[in-house]
């Protein structure tokens, strides 16, 4: 906390990591102490902080911060998403780095950990605002990131738009073209499935952990926050599930639909008119829109939350277990406080961390590398079995470690535990570096 001041996110992100590997950081402690290998994994690589001018519709100049943190590339090149939203600072985009370390060892693909991102709000931006932006970004960006050394995506405010520019700012620039970026069109390196990955690997991941504990998808009742790209396609998975998902939310206001979200609908509101959720009852008038937070009120068998870091605090948990919720698994990166999240665990709720839940999306990510670098597209159907199944193996991984070191059923030590051990494994076999 002396050393990084000012940094909460990073902070709560590294305690609650390194409270987990208790047990297996006691187990190897003289080792871990001589290798100064705790020190080295929450002290990142490389980072990079640096202006961003750009100009705006009225001809004045605008000026933003960006950010690329380079994690741990003991296990391949960095990779992690870059989130463009005012709340934006080193310290948040060093906590979603360090957690990424972990989630791509989870995933079993050779990816190490980064993020980035900028305070840079795309809402209400015109197209060439943002274009000009991207474009500036990604000028500076460009020195540090490559095909083979890091390959940032998507995140919160970074969709295929976004990547568009950035890729096609990159490739002027370099004069190179290569799978530098994640998350692109389909016309130009692309993957199928990569837009409903995430979403669809949280619920692939959901349903094995209900399988798992004697229980399945089909007849549940689903919360689920956020109405971008995760909560999209969690919902639309949930729903081809058998599952009726009841809520969708954004950062003003939450819809309760009690015959289930019109996926359709909402595609079409958020994807196509970028509009806000007030219009979700032009569509289906039956359906009510709460101002504010609220989301975790409904009683549900299961709780998605897919919009940012800290949106579940102790008071959701305890109305979702007074409510008799069954299990959460987390969409977002960190969305459920720490105190939530012992409190789900002690009374029972099923509870899956990000960084396993929601590494559907860097998974596929590895996979569109992949594709590129053997200049090859896959199916719809190939890709999302391969998803599926990384999931599935995610889910036991995790499962499997938490009852290794005693601690069966609970998914958070699991996770970490399973994602630490190959990390430090690579890291101990390259030395000191
Ligand atoms: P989007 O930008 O597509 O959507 C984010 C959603 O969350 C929007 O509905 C947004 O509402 C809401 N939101 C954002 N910030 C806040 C806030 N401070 N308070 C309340 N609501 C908020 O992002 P994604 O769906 O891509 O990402 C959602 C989460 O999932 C993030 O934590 C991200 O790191 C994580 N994630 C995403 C992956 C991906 O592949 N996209 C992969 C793994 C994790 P509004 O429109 O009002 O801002």
């Amino acid at each position: 906390v002396e050393k990084n001041p000012a940094e909460p996110e990073f902070h709560q992100a590294v305690k609650e990591v390194l409270e987990s590997l208790r047990v297996v950081v006691e187990e190897r402690e003289e080792e871990f102490r001589r290798e100064g290998l705790l020190e080295r994994l929450v002290e990142p690589e490389r980072q990079f902080k640096f202006r961003v001018p750009w100009v705006d519709d009225k001809g004045n100049v605008q000026v933003n911060t960006g950010y690329r943190v380079q994690f741990n590339s003991a296990i391949g090149p960095y990779k992690g998403g870059l989130r463009l939203h005012p709340s934006v600072n080193l310290g948040i985009i060093k906590f979603l780095g360090f957690e990424q370390i972990f989630k791509n060892s989870l995933t079993g693909l050779p990816i190490g950990g980064g993020k980035g991102g900028s305070d840079f709000d795309p809402k209400g931006k015109s197209d060439r605002e943002v274009m000009a932006f991207c474009q500036s970004f990604m000028t500076e960006l460009c020195k540090y990131i490559g095909a083979d050394t890091d390959v940032p995506a998507g995140d919160i405010g970074t969709g295929a738009r976004e990547i568009g520019y950035m890729f096609g700012q990159y490739k002027r620039i370099r004069g190179v073209y290569e799978g530098v970026l994640t998350g692109k069109g389909l016309s130009y390196g692309g993957s199928l499935a990569r837009k409903e990955a995430t979403g669809y690997g949280l619920l692939y991941l959901t349903e094995e952990m209900l399988k798992l504990n004697g229980q399945e998808m089909a007849g549940k009742t689903v919360s689920i926050s956020g109405s971008g790209n995760v909560a999209i396609y969690a919902a639309e998975k949930a729903t081809q599930m058998g599952a009726k998902v009841v809520t969708v939310s954004d950062s003003t206001g939450w819809v309760y639909d009690a015959e289930g979200i019109d996926v359709e609908a909402l595609k079409e509101i958020k994807e196509v008119k970028r509009a806000r959720l007030t219009e979700y009852q032009n569509y289906r008038p039956n359906a009510e829109y709460h101002p504010g937070k609220g989301v975790w009120s409904v009683k549900v068998d299961i709780a998605l939350p897919c919009a940012t870091q800290n949106e579940l605090d102790l008071e959701d948990a305890k109305q979702l277990v007074a409510n008799g919720c069954l299990a959460v698994a987390e969409g977002a990166n960190m969305p459920t406080t720490l105190e939530a999240t012992e409190y789900l665990q002690a009374n029972q709720v099923l509870f899956a961390p990000g960084k396993a839940a929601n590494a559907g999306g860097v998974a596929t990510s590895a996979l569109e590398m992949s594709q590129n670098s053997e200049r090859l597209s896959w199916t719809f159907e190939e890709v999302d079995s391969k998803l599926k199944k990384i999931m599935v193996d995610i889910c036991h991984n995790m499962a499997d470690a938490a009852k290794r070191y005693g601690a069966e059923g609970n998914y958070v030590v699991g996770a970490n535990i399973a994602g630490f051990e190959k990390v430090t494994d690579a890291m101990l076999a390259q030395g000191i570096c």
